[in-house]
């Protein structure tokens, strides 16, 4: 390399930043689409298990029963499958990593108790017997009328 070129290349490589960062001081800034975790909004899953079944790396367990939601981090290889296959959206691939471990790290997500269904209203038993009680006079008003008219009749 002519003497020219080497000075110019060192002379902006002493005043341009280095192209390394002082991690951890400095934060890495990940991209948009980088894969870094999967996360769940577990309260619009329906726990049906459809990513637990496409998942290639056993990663996710769910328990309808117990409506949880558990996923391997250390066995999850971010393929975003499950994302995908999801009927409910519910699932997304976040651009942060988990945090480097020994150990594996299990996460478990468990969804709130579902709400009771509305039983339907049935008429109110009070306000049926009000409505008898008031019938009643008026019904045996009539049939006191209609009762010498009948025996009018029959003579
Ligand atoms: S596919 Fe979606 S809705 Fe079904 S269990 Fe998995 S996260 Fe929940
Ligand atoms: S991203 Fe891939 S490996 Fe990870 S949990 Fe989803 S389907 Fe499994």
């Amino acid at each position: 390399m002519p003497a020219f070129k080497l000075g110019k290349l060192v002379m902006r490589s002493l005043f341009k930043k280095p192209a390394t960062l002082m991690y951890p001081v400095i934060p890495r800034q990940w991209q948009e689409r980088t894969r870094g975790h999967i996360e769940n909004q577990i309260n619009d899953c329906i726990f049906c298990s459809i990513c637990q079944k496409k998942c290639p790396t056993n990663a996710i367990v769910v328990d309808k029963a117990n409506r949880s939601w558990t996923i391997e981090r250390m066995q999850c290889i971010q393929c975003s499958c499950c994302v995908e296959v999801c009927p409910k959206k519910c699932l997304t691939n976040e651009n942060t990593y988990t945090t480097p471990s020994t150990e594996k790290v299990v996460d478990t997500y468990i969804g709130a108790a579902p709400e009771p269904k509305p039983v339907p209203k049935a008429a109110p038993a009070e306000a049926k017997t009000e409505a008898a009680v008031k019938a009643a006079p008026a019904a045996e008003a009539k049939s006191a009328e209609e009762t010498p008219k009948q025996e009018a009749k029959a003579e």
